[in-house]
């Protein structure tokens, strides 16, 4: 069955969009698609067998389509930078799913918007693979973010520091809600249509609230306990977002928007990963201060629906909800199944021995995994240069392990839920994308898979989780994409 389409934002927030065709792309060719994801959505093989290609790249659109670039603004880099909205991508349709839900088919490429400004419109084949790769990534490790259904190349040139190539990328996502949406409105001094996407944002995803009669302060509450949470998932896994401009940012906190952003390798907390970011701005260890300063720009936004004490009292919301699923995580982790005084004491040691050390963020907490709590040997003691360092933390975690009574089996089996395996390091999709750009998904497809199980061992995926070569250590990745 063909797959039905809405378009509530289309219908319902006039002034927030202009409908927009995409401009196809020379020579596309569909080069990859999630199967698991086509079969979650409902949608039919056909869809992508040969001669489907036309679909995936903006040639032609299914029944029920009514495309359109979105409208919105944002802080940059700390600055307000004014109207920026979609420049490249495109809200085809809104998919009604059989369970009720709808999905926001977004194709990102799809060529000049009346929101361009000075872009091209078009997305490469590089970064239309990385965000491929990360959002299902991160999907599969369980942080809520959009998802990737199709890979369009192309023979069309792009340019950015080099000729590339054009690329297309249908993402879905339950909704593309931002807070710059928001902010756009709140600063061209147009209230009412803040509450039309508040009201929006309410009807169609908290539902729960439309009734209430505090329903915006409760509302924004949600916000910002779902930042607080998305954010301390990226934390506790190593990923940095790269460019948290407020753009960027989910009001349903999905991670949205995958640009220069990174897996940590090497534990070096305040490294930025965007080599655009002289700053340091959007620092890995500088994500949970970065989350409610984007916060603090949308309460100012909505301060003409909510007074100055509800806003207030949401934002002071932040940091307990972030410090408790940080906690929660980290301490799943290190296979505390109980709180205890020591557990901060312990974990902040771990973390600053890995500072020194420079010690692989997801390879030592997947050996720790290993651990057992009477045996002195471990294979992790041999990731670190610092022995004696490394024993004394370590006999103390022993310890700690045994006043919990329990099994070392039971306990091992929660750490590998929470420490993979295997996350999308920057070496890794340097080489999906060396594939795609020679016209062969067959790497591709292969880290794909892997990265869906990503708290599995299997020996076929072993060469994903080989330590990072040489090379990567130099690889950067900047904001053009
Ligand atoms: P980003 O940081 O990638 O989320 O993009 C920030 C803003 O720049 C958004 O409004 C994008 O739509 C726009 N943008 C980025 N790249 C391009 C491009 N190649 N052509 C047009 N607009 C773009
Ligand atoms: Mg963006």
């Amino acid at each position: 069955m063909q797959p039905q389409f809405d378009n509530t934002w289309h219908r319902e927030l006039p002034g927030t969009y202009t409908a927009t065709q995409p401009t196809p792309l020379a020579g596309a060719r569909l080069m990859y698609h999630s199967a698991p994801l086509a079969q979650t959505l409902g949608l039919p093989e056909t869809l992508f067998t040969a001669g489907a290609d036309g679909l995936w790249s903006g040639e032609t659109l299914l029944s029920g389509m009514a495309p359109l670039a979105q409208v919105y603004s944002g802080h940059q880099f700390g600055v307000w930078a004014g109207q920026l909205g979609d420049g490249r991508g495109l809200l085809l349709g809104e998919q009604r799913l059989a369970d009720g839900r709808k999905m926001d088919w977004h194709l990102k490429g799809a060529g000049l918007t009346p929101y361009s400004r000075m872009g091209d419109g078009r997305a490469v084949i590089r970064s239309t693979v990385r965000e491929f790769l990360a959002s299902e990534a991160l999907h599969h490790l369980g942080i809520p973010t959009s998802r990737a259904l199709t890979l369009v190349t192309s023979d069309e040139p792009v340019w950015r520091e080099r000729e590339e190539r054009g690329a297309m990328l249908l993402r879905v996502a339950e909704s593309h809600l931002r807070f710059g949406h928001i902010e756009h409105f709140y600063y061209r001094q147009q209230p009412e249509q803040v509450r039309q996407l508040v009201g929006y944002a309410i009807r169609h995803h908290w539902p729960e609230l439309v009734d209430e009669g505090d329903r915006y302060r409760l509302w924004f509450t949600d916000v910002v306990k779902r930042t607080a949470r998305l954010i301390a998932r990226w934390q506790s896994v190593g990923f940095a977002h790269g460019v948290l401009n407020t753009d960027n940012m989910s009001l349903l906190g999905l991670t949205l928007d995958y640009g220069p952003f990174g897996f940590l390798d090497g534990y070096q907390p305040d490294r930025s990963l965007n080599h655009s970011d002289h700053q340091g701005r959007y620092a890995f260890d500088n994500q949970p201060a970065v989350g409610l300063w984007n916060l603090n720009r949308l309460a100012h936004a909505l301060s003409d629906l909510i007074d100055a004490d509800g806003l207030r009292a949401a934002l002071a919301v932040y940091e307990p909800t972030l410090m408790a699923a940080w906690g929660d995580a980290m301490r799943a982790k290190l296979g505390f199944l109980r709180a205890e005084p020591q557990d901060n004491d312990l974990l902040t040691e771990l973390l600053a021995l890995m500072t020194r050390e420079r010690s692989d963020y997801t390879r030592t907490f997947r050996l720790l995994s290993h651990a057992e709590q009477r045996q002195s040997a471990s294979a992790l003691r041999d990731e670190f240069i610092d022995r004696a360092a490394f024993d004394h933390w370590y006999q103390r975690y022993q310890q700690r392990l045994q006043q919990e009574g329990v099994e070392d089996a039971a306990r091992q089996a929660v750490m590998k839920r929470a420490n993979p395996a295997l996350v999308l390091r920057n070496w890794l999709a340097q080489e999906a994308i060396s594939g795609v750009e020679q016209g062969d998904s067959a790497p591709l497809a292969a880290l794909h898979q892997a990265l869906c199980a990503p708290y599995d061992e299997p020996e076929s995926a072993a060469v994903f989780r080989q330590r990072p070569p040489e090379w990567a250590a130099g690889l950067e990745v900047s904001c053009s994409s």
